[in-house]
């Protein structure tokens, strides 16, 4: 019986951006497995490059997670038991280890120039060999060592990889893979003694932190390998590891690494809705056995499975995520819905809070975008702009309208206030719409409430304006004709 490791997963964005959608789908592919498992979420930022990172990405990048509800157990805020969880803050323990490397004589100093390197490398590519770093300080004594250093000499650190092994690994999306050390070479672990690179960090990082598994985008496939080759030489357990597909555009190419980067923000600011971005990124890549579509977070928790991930990328189509963000604005409760909009609207719009509520309950069946009922609803909270020869119904004379909007105006001031929704109106106005003529009659109706060649039902609009702001339309329109 194999004992049951603890499941412990983590992302480890750079801050060095703004939070964005490759940031935010490893993270909801991390949480939702963890979630689904009973695992812990970690976060850990990797804020080595400290030209580039900078606090209020990180501040960004973790407002943004926390607004998807995809929450996390352990992290920079929020510490926890294997903490710091900033690798800023980790340098100690990074230098304990890169002196146990190069003691054991499992990492070295080299000293080679960019210039030697460089001319190498073109030599070996011109004898057609894979080019790689020929080893040359490998062998160096302590002497040559101390002498470069007296003299000046800079120097990085590379790991003493054994020649001609086989590098393996059983991915749980993608199979086994495996790669012989001789097309890696004594890779660049650490820029000195104090300072590593990405790769000895995170084995090191991932190793403390009990990280079971490593679930990232497949453009670090090819790192993976040279982890496993710092694992085995410190002695270390490997995890396991998911690489998500990469994500495509819709011709299939690769999708551009400044779209997949656009700022979250930017969606937000759009009009899309966090929970139609997370249902929209969980399909990227992976799909339920149900094939269904719409799924709030937690159904996507319970049907989450690392091995539904395809190997394949995932199409990121935009006119799928605008069909998301119109399928969410529908289901959300309205309250909710008001709530979001109120930053996007002009504030004068949700003064009545009601006649908000109701011009958003019409909207929304048609909105892809929060952003798109500033211009859809316009008619609701503006004043209205038309030319009087809009009101006239095929080839009817104007004044024909102008009698019909009069009968209407006289009829609608007879009903209750209380009597403008949508169905008593309908209920009680359509006997005299069918003697006057539907369109006869609806046609002026509806460009009085709404001074548009298209737009909701007259009925609709009423409802929204109310009995006496529809009265005041209407008497506008016969004014007019
Ligand atoms: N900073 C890397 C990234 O965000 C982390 C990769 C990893 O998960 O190991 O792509």
């Amino acid at each position: 019986m194999t004992e049951s490791v603890p499941i412990r997963v983590r992302i480890a964005p750079s801050p060095t951006g703004y939070l964005h959608l490759g940031t935010i789908r490893a993270a909801l592919f991390n949480y939702l497995f963890a979630k689904k498992e009973n695992g812990k979420f970690i976060i850990r930022i990797e804020d080595t490059d400290t030209e580039r990172s900078l606090p209020i990405y990180e501040r960004d990048i973790l407002d943004g997670l926390k607004n998807l509800e995809i929450n996390w157990d352990e992290g920079p805020d929020v510490g926890g038991d294997y903490g710091p969880y900033r690798q800023s803050e980790r340098m100690e323990i990074y230098k304990k280890y890169i002196k146990e490397l190069l003691d054991s004589k499992k990492a070295y100093k080299c000293f080679c120039s960019k210039e030697e390197l460089e001319e190498e490398r073109k030599a070996m590519l011109s004898a057609g060999i894979f080019p790689k770093y020929s080893g040359k300080c490998r062998n160096l004594t302590e002497e040559d060592v101390k002498s470069k250093e007296k003299d000046g000499k800079e120097s990085v650190i590379r790991l003493n990889v054994p020649s001609n092994i086989e590098i393996e690994f059983s991915d749980i999306i993608r199979g086994k893979i495996s790669v012989n050390s001789d097309t890696i070479g004594d890779i660049v672990i650490a820029r000195n003694e104090r300072s590593p690179l990405y790769n000895l960090a995170v084995v090191i990082d991932d190793h403390l932190m009990k990280i079971s598994h490593v679930i990232r985008g497949e453009d670090h496939i090819s790192n993976t390998p040279k982890q496993i080759l710092i694992q085995k030489a410190l002695g270390i357990e490997m995890p396991k590891y998911a690489h998500l597909p990469l994500v495509l555009s819709p011709d299939r190419s690769k999708m551009s690494k400044r779209k997949m980067e656009t700022s979250f923000d930017e969606y937000i600011k759009d009009g899309y809705l966090p929970e139609a971005i997370v249902n929209f990124l969980a399909l990227l890549g992976w799909h339920p056995e149900d094939e269904k579509e719409i799924m709030p977070l937690e159904e996507l928790i319970s049907k989450f499975s690392l091995k539904r991930v395809q190997k394949a990328g995932g199409v990121f189509n935009m006119e799928k995520l605008d069909w998301f963000n119109s399928q969410y604005i529908k289901i959300l409760p309205i309250e909710k819905l008001a709530q979001r909009m109120s930053a996007i609207v002009p504030s004068s719009w949700t003064l009545n809070s009601d006649k908000f509520k109701k011009a958003l309950e019409i909207e929304r069946e048609r909105m892809k975008k929060l952003s798109d009922f500033n211009s859809s609803a316009k008619l609701f909270f503006e004043n209205i702009n038309y030319d009087k020869d809009l009101l006239v119904w095929k080839n009817l004379p104007l004044d024909s309208a102008k009698d019909n909007l009069l009968k209407a105006k006289n009829f609608l001031e007879k009903m209750k206030d209380s009597d403008f929704d949508k169905k008593t109106l309908e209920e009680k106005f359509m006997p005299l719409a069918s003697s006057l003529g539907r369109g006869e009659l609806l046609w002026p109706l509806r460009v009085s409430l709404s001074g548009q060649k298209n737009s909701p039902g007259p009925f609709e609009i009423m409802e929204v304006l109310g009995k006496r702001e529809s009265l005041e339309r209407i008497q506008k329109a016969i004014d007019l004709a």
